[in-house]
């Protein structure tokens, strides 16, 4: 049975590519029937931020991916926090030192930073060292007297010396490495935590992943992990993998950081983030006023499509048409703009029981309450496609709710005539008994008085417009005429005539 997990070390919001991470690795569980694992990297204690876990939680809940198992949900591979694991994985490091495949090392904080001030880019590796202390290079005595006195010591990989090794990525294809560059990573550290290298390999084995699927970062960390899957022995087991493309700033240049959206002026989160040490806030998408079928459906095609024109993907549809093998390699670049129009469509296609209790929000906020939902739904019909943000309803459509309070005098005062002035001074009269108040029977009505006063019929069109709402804008006036009611839209021609 596939199983995918995403695994994310609590260190601080959730920015988009980690969404994607998510998103890729759910689309896939769910098309192939699979599970998808929720797992907390939390051993570096050092990068811990109190709150995040809870962050990412409530991320995968607002974009409806919500994990199969998790810290929360429980499952049969718990506890799903690699901290609560601590123990599990000291056993697996030793073995390793059995084997011959790592070694303890015992050099203080001090030593290694003697030796990063002395040699630039310093690396532990095969290179240097039987230099340093470790029981690679200090006798067995020694070493068994270091233990046996509780020295503080971690256990590093020894990286063999002129070895390919390599693996079949899935969406890169075949990838090899040199294990001559790679150092001699830390698996156990000393205050007894597995680095995240040994507690990757030794998790997705044990809660039997089957794809591990992550971002491209992670690419140079393959040939430790490679490793150990074959030292412990587990290379059978080990998951079929695909690191991701990264998510580039618009113009391209390099991978879309969170000071870019600071700088550019979008939100690089998922959601709101404060940091809890330095009260920043990171802005997110939900609170700017994405729909998540939006920001699920716009980080789908950052970097993947199903190779026809289509743009617009619920999740199930993305469900059914995902595969691993139509991400691209290249870095997918991010375009605000883009991202809006994904929202625009999804509002145009979300029904009326999903959008009014968010307008009704908006309303609320503007101090507008207790309006019929029959009414809303009519507003809603002839603004949805003008909507951006739910926000926007405002905006848009303020004077459904709200007679205007200043007008565009301007843009119809320099062209007035006294001919403008008997016709409204016979039409506002009329229209007091005029039958059906129906839009397209208004609209006769008004275009023939307009005719029979001799008057051409674009010049009477913008005033009736800013009488109603206020300035150029809204949808056609006779619907909003029509919505308003024959008494408020006479009183507001009254007023927007006075
Ligand atoms: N803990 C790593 C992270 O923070 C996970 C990388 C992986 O999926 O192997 O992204």
């Amino acid at each position: 049975k596939v199983r995918v997990r995403f695994a994310p070390s609590p260190t601080g919001g959730l920015h988009l590519g980690g969404v994607r991470t998510v998103l890729f690795n759910y689309l896939f569980a769910k098309s192939q029937g699979g599970e998808f694992v929720l797992r907390i990297e939390d051993t570096d204690q050092t990068r811990y931020v109190p709150g995040a876990e809870e962050y990412i939680l409530s991320c995968l809940a607002w974009c409806g991916l919500t994990p199969d198992e998790s810290p929360v949900h429980g499952g049969p591979y718990a506890p799903y926090r690699q901290s609560e694991r601590k123990d599990r994985y000291r056993t697996f490091a030793e073995q390793l030192v059995a084997s011959g495949h790592a070694y303890y090392a015992f050099d203080t904080p001090e030593e290694l930073d003697a030796q990063r001030q002395l040699i630039p880019n310093f690396k532990y590796s095969h290179e240097n060292r039987l230099q340093l202390r470790n029981s690679l290079s200090l006798d067995a005595k020694e070493v068994e007297e270091l233990l046996a006195t509780g020295t503080p010591h971690v256990i590093r990989i020894k990286m063999p010396v002129g070895e390919t090794i390599g693996f079949h990525d899935m969406i890169r294809g075949a990838v090899n490495f040199d294990t001559s560059l790679v150092d001699d990573k830390v698996l156990l550290k000393a205050d007894g935590m597995p680095t995240y290298h040994l507690a990757v390999v030794v998790d997705d084995y044990q809660m039997k992943i089957t794809h591990a699927f992550r971002g491209e970062e992670w690419l140079p960390s393959a040939p430790v992990h490679l490793l150990l899957w074959e030292y412990l022995g587990w290379k059978q087991q080990m998951p079929q993998w695909a690191h991701f493309p990264l998510i580039l700033k618009p113009d391209g240049n390099g991978k879309l950081s969170k000071r870019d959206g600071d700088r550019l002026g979008f939100p690089v989160y998922a959601m709101n983030w404060t940091d809890p040490k330095t009260g920043d806030l990171t802005k997110g998408f939900r609170e700017l006023g994405f729909l998540p079928e939006a920001f699920i459906n716009m980080l789908a095609l950052l970097g993947w499509n199903d190779g026809t024109d289509q743009e617009i993907f619920t999740l199930d549809e993305l469900i059914d048409k995902f595969s691993i093998e139509r991400i691209s390699k290249a870095g997918a670049k991010f375009d605000f703009e883009k991202a809006k129009w994904f929202n625009h469509e999804w509002i145009k296609r979300s029904g009326n029981e999903k959008l009014l209790p968010m307008v009704k929000g908006v309303l609320e906020t503007h101090g507008i309450r207790d309006v019929a939902d029959d009414y809303l739904i009519e507003v809603l019909a002839l603004v949805k496609d003008r909507l951006t943000f739910i926000e926007d309803f405002w905006e848009q459509a303020s004077f459904f709710f709200i007679p205007p309070t200043t007008y565009d005098i301007e843009a119809i005062q320099k062209k007035w005539s006294d001919e403008k002035t008997n016709f409204f001074n016979t039409i506002i009269p009329a229209l007091t008994t005029f039958e059906p108040w129906e839009t397209e029977a208004l609209e006769q009505y008004y275009k023939d008085a307009i005719l029979s006063s001799g008057l051409k019929l674009g010049e009477l069109m913008l005033p009736l417009r800013i009488m109603l709402v206020g300035g150029k804008f809204g949808p056609h006036v006779f619907d909003i005429a029509k919505l308003l009611g024959r008494d408020e839209t006479i009183e507001r021609m009254k007023k927007g005539f006075a």
